[in-house]
């Protein structure tokens, strides 16, 4: 029996057009629920893992704006409340499925931390922009009151010192609102519950984990956990995760059917296939963008190489049954 580690990316839970009611994001998780049963009928043994981008934004916003009357928590505490959201919905929807195909299998979410190196050169430089967006005098409102950083030079110390990402940076020029925080991100080095998974996976329990990237913690000198604000890019944690349970098949779902070179020209074309060589070539040549397809291919390659996995496979959920069969997305092989 294979095992493939699947994922989601954020238009399986919210499309760009809609504003993330209840609803919605239940109508998106089911379609791609639907899509993961298949591949559960099929004879896979599934792991799951999603984005949490908008979730975590929305949380944010109600963070600050509660402040007076509750107290805020924290960026990792937020990404375990989207966890426990996004794997609730994931979860209780695909129970149902199970349940109405007369199929008893169990179904659980990890909440997962994900130990990121506390010599990341991310924390050093912040990259990835959250939440809001700000004008200039907003940003230093928020600079004056909260004691964040505007525009701090590259590897300032404090910022290494606080290991907190509390960053302003102008991260559109053009805007009118070009202000935003950004935070580290860190790159994955593995999830702290590794173990607890690959046991439950072993034991065929249908399992949701590192979701949202996986909550980004730093080892101490002494091994102990600390929590940290950040954003772990989820496919590279979502290949993390795929070394961890020791899988077959890592699947890329995502809003574009394939990985394509010259994306976004009249000359761009579908890659069907591509060795991990050839990836790196395409990587190099600057096909794939820096925080959407570029992480993809990265954790595709990785996926191959570190993990030893078989294939790795870019697609979008409606393609899924033809891109493992080879006839659509784009597969990485050795
Ligand atoms: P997800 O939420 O699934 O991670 P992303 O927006 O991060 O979605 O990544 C998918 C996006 O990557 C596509 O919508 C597309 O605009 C962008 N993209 C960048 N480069 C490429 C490429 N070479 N081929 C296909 N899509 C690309
Ligand atoms: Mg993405």
């Amino acid at each position: 029996m294979e095992t493939i580690v699947v994922a989601l990316g954020g238009n399986a839970i919210k499309q760009a057009d809609e504003i993330g009611t209840n609803e919605e994001q239940f109508k998106n998780v089911g379609i791609a629920c639907e899509s993961i049963f298949k591949l559960i009928k099929e004879g896979y043994k599934v792991v799951i893992t999603h984005g949490n981008g908008p979730q975590s934004g929305n949380l944010m916003v109600q963070q600050d704006l509660g402040t007076d009357v509750v107290p805020p928590m924290p960026m990792d505490v937020v990404g375990a409340m989207t966890q426990g959201q996004i794997g609730y919905m994931i979860q209780r929807t695909l129970q149902n499925i199970l349940k109405k195909n007369n199929l008893d299998m169990p179904v659980a979410t990890v909440v997962t931390q994900v130990v990121v190196s506390k010599d990341d050169p991310d924390f050093k430089d912040p990259s990835k922009p959250v939440g809001n967006f700000f004008t200039e005098e907003e940003a230093k409102k928020i600079v004056f009151e909260k004691g964040y950083i505007l525009d701090p030079k590259p590897g300032q110390e404090h910022i290494d010192k606080k290991m907190k990402g509390h960053v302003i940076k102008k991260v559109k020029p053009t805007a009118n609102k070009p202000y935003r925080r950004v935070v580290p991100s860190p790159d994955p080095v593995r999830p702290a519950e590794a173990s607890a998974i690959k046991k439950l996976v072993d034991s065929q329990v249908i399992v949701i984990a590192s979701g949202g990237g996986g909550i980004p913690v730093v080892e101490d000198r002494n091994g102990i956990l600390i929590g940290i604000d950040g954003v772990i890019d989820k496919d590279k944690a979502g290949e993390r995760l795929a070394e961890a349970v020791k899988a077959d098949i890592f699947l890329v779902l995502t809003d574009v059917d394939a990985a394509y070179l010259n994306y976004g020209t009249s000359e761009q074309k579908q890659v069907r296939k591509m060795t991990v060589a050839e990836a790196k070539n395409y990587m190099k040549e600057g096909h794939f963008l820096a925080g959407s397809m570029g992480p993809k291919v990265l954790a595709c390659i990785r996926f191959i190489e570190e993990a030893k996995g078989k294939r790795a496979i870019i697609t979008s959920l409606d393609k899924t049954e033809d891109a493992l069969n080879g006839n659509a997305g784009t597969t990485i092989t050795p």
